[in-house]
């Protein structure tokens, strides 16, 4: 029986680098039913001004499974972004990036090989804010100032941060469980509970509960500024890193430049029984048409997903190629040659040619 995927090519570069992607999977010999959805501001017109119509989630809770390329959210229009609401909608809370070196690849090192996890679902991410002048923010301002007995500014804006329990509780089982399932030897939680006792504070402690109840595998914390510093330095000493949402937004994107950029950066979002996977970077508009954008992240993507669906030989055989043709570097694109104006550089669709040929499909 074929896998039934939800397929969401996407905007912008999106449909280039999923077509390539959708190629080099089905050249694994492993048999796809896609089930194409489209979404995003593009298609907004034919569902009613919505950008995210129910149908895509009604088919990736069919599926299960689904692939996705960048969706843009153009700035300042009001427009919900279909990532986040897409995240939210199927409570896909555990974030995974796999921030891998490959040769070839120009970045500062050589061999790193870490996953970063990341809670998707609370924190300063859960839209609870009180703009700075409006009527309902002085009077929270004045109503904490008198319970806190701390002042806060009369001319202040606020953000309020959740973290539960059982959102603590849930991202970092999930972590050690990611770890168990990839051989990993080590999870470190990071935070910042020297400051935010309550939020950070909580995490830690749960994070530490968790840990005993998994203590086949190490576990340790850092405090997140020392976290950025010690991976600039020595990144080989970690493994498996699980943050809440702020600081696993801006650490991933710190590994991702270690091991050389947006271009190879994949990930994966998961919650319940669905998993949604889709490259790290954005649309890139400004590429969109050319068949100039890189799909190594894409494809990558593609590789998790396939880990996921139980087929390690045919994503065993699909990384290595991509790897082997990113190591040759002829046939690459051009963000992925040394001089980014280098003539010889190929496009979106020969690069998956390059791929598929490596694979001798
Ligand atoms: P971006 O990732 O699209 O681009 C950042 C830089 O990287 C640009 O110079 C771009 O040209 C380059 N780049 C990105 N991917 C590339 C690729 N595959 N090959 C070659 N070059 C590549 O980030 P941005 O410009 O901040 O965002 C553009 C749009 O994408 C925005 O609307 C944003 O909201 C959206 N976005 C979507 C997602 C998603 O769908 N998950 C993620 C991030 C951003």
């Amino acid at each position: 029986m074929p896998y039934r995927v939800t397929f969401i090519p996407g905007d912008g570069i999106g449909p280039e680098i999923a077509e390539a992607t959708r190629r080099v999977l089905e050249a694994t010999g492993v048999e796809f039913s896609w089930d194409v959805q489209t979404a995003g501001a593009d298609v907004m017109d034919q569902n009613g001004g919505n950008p995210l119509p129910p149908r895509v989630l009604d088919s990736i809770r069919e599926t299960g499974v689904a692939i996705k390329g960048p969706i843009t959210t153009p700035v300042g229009s009001g427009f919900r972004s279909v990532n986040v609401a897409l995240r939210q909608e199927l409570e896909l809370y555990g974030q995974v990036r796999p921030c891998k070196s490959y040769r070839g690849v120009r970045s500062p090192f050589e061999d790193i090989d870490l996953i970063v996890i990341r809670e998707n679902s609370e924190d300063i991410y859960s839209g609870l804010e009180f703009e700075q002048g409006a009527p309902e923010t002085a009077s929270m301002i004045e109503d904490l100032t008198r319970r806190l007995g701390k002042p806060i500014r009369p001319d202040s804006g606020l953000s309020i941060k959740p973290i539960s329990v059982t959102g603590s509780r849930r991202i970092v089982q999930f972590a050690f469980d990611i770890a168990r399932a990839q051989g990993r030897r080590k999870v470190t939680a990071v935070h910042k509970a020297n400051i935010m006792k309550h939020t950070d504070g909580l995490y830690l402690r749960v994070a530490q509960e968790v840990a005993a109840e998994n203590s086949d595998i190490e576990f340790e914390d850092r405090i997140v500024d020392n976290m950025c510093m010690q991976l600039v330095q020595k990144p080989e000493l970690y493994d498996v890193l699980v943050l809440p949402n702020l600081y696993g937004d801006i650490v991933s994107d710190l590994c991702a430049g270690l091991t050389g950029g947006l271009g190879i950066a994949p990930g994966a979002n998961h919650g319940g029984r669905n998993a949604l996977f889709e490259p790290v970077h954005g649309s890139a508009p400004k590429y969109a048409g050319q068949d100039k954008a890189n799909p190594t992240a894409m494809m990558l993507s593609g590789v998790m997903m396939l880990r996921h669906l139980g087929e390690r030989e045919a994503a065993d055989r699909l990384e290595a190629a991509i790897a082997a043709v990113i190591a040759e570097g002829d046939r690459v694109t051009y963000d992925l040659k040394d001089d980014r104006n280098d003539p010889s550089a190929v496009g979106t669709a020969a690069y998956a040619d390059a791929v598929i040929a490596e694979m001798g499909a």
